[in-house]
């Protein structure tokens, strides 16, 4: 078994301070107390840090395994499906497939983590301000209708937080990574810079907070935005799939691929800035950027922007705005045309 590497480093500072009081008999017996202190001291912090780094890579090769497996369940599902039912024919290891598996060991950990915080604040306000009898009215509710209710409300901030991604040309730099990849399937889904997924998850995190509608406890976080959260993110692989299926009359009700390839679409201006909506197209509608014929799919995806083709590059291009990069698609402000094009 792996031992911790602490005691013999503590050992050392403990020989190395003993041979320093030796020199003088006086310093010895004056140091000698504080040496010990100081080597007890140093055992208990990297005793304390060991444990703190022990546990923190356990969880992360359990999260790394936990991930690789689902990877394993999305490669069995997706794969076959995209085969059988292409919406344009393209290979399995497309261009850049390699990125965007690190983009989604990187995005499935780093933005849960930087949520922590932000997250914990807004739950702590709500907590002291918030207005009783309306928490505790809306925490009598039952799961199911709080969930129901928060998809509703996430879906609302989200599609700003989506909206302001477009709008917004140092929000663009980030959101632009996921709108470079040229080839639609499942795992574009994954395709994004960790503060875009941040970003847009906060936006949708914080009104169902804001409500009430996620209860978290001292010592828990509530189920309901842990469902939202996994349900938004498993329907995110599908209607980025490369799928050709079309459903009729409930495309305006439930998002599809259809719905979300044209928000991937490069075929010009006039067809930017359209279905933010993650889930709801409806929200679309209500807000005037809707738009999906009924039989039409895009001709080309991706931007014009030129974009790093190695994932360091592309993770760090957005902090380096604008020195190297430059708003090609949006800004939306330029180019918006909420009518039908
Ligand atoms: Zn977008
Ligand atoms: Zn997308």
């Amino acid at each position: 078994m792996f031992q911790p590497p602490f005691f013999p480093v503590s050992l050392n500072s403990l020989t190395s301070l003993l041979s320093l009081a030796d020199s003088s008999r006086r310093f010895k017996q004056s140091i000698q107390p504080f040496s010990f202190t100081i080597a007890l001291y140093l055992a208990l912090n990297q005793a304390w840090n060991y444990k703190l780094m022990h546990s923190f890579i356990s969880s992360l090769l359990l999260d790394v395994l936990r991930l690789s497996i689902w990877l394993g369940l999305l490669i069995i599902i997706f794969v076959p499906l995209e085969r059988f039912s292409p919406q344009n024919k393209q290979k399995v290891f497309r261009q850049e497939f390699l990125i965007d598996v690190s983009y989604y060991f990187l995005n499935s950990l780093l933005p849960k983590l930087l949520l922590v915080l932000p997250l914990s604040i807004v739950a702590g306000v709500v907590h002291l301000l918030g207005p009783s009898g309306l928490y505790a009215g809306i925490a009598s509710l039952s799961v199911g209708t709080r969930f129901f209710f928060a998809i509703v409300v996430g879906e609302l901030g989200s599609y700003w937080g989506h909206r302001w991604m477009h709008e917004f040309p140092v929000l663009w730099q980030f959101h632009a990574i996921h709108h470079s990849a040229k080839e639609m399937d499942w795992l574009v889904n994954t395709r994004a810079h960790p503060i875009d997924i941040f970003f847009i998850r906060l936006c949708g995190l914080v009104p169902i907070y804001l409500l009430g509608l996620a209860q978290p406890t001292g010592q828990t976080i509530d189920v309901v935005p842990l469902l939202y959260v996994v349900f938004g993110t498993i329907w995110s692989f599908v209607i980025h799939a490369n799928l050709s299926w079309r459903f009729g009359w409930m495309e305006k009700l439930i998002s599809t691929p259809a719905f979300h390839h044209w928000h991937h679409t490069n075929d010009g201006p006039e067809y930017y800035d359209k279905n933010y909506a993650a889930i709801f197209p409806w929200v679309d509608q209500l807000f005037g950027t809707f738009y999906l014929p009924r039989n039409r799919w895009p001709g080309k995806y991706g931007i014009d922007q030129s974009i790093a083709s190695d994932l360091t590059g592309q993770l760090l291009n957005p902090f380096i705005y604008p020195a190297k990069s430059s708003v090609s698609h949006p800004p939306a402000s330029e180019c918006r045309n909420d009518s039908k094009p």
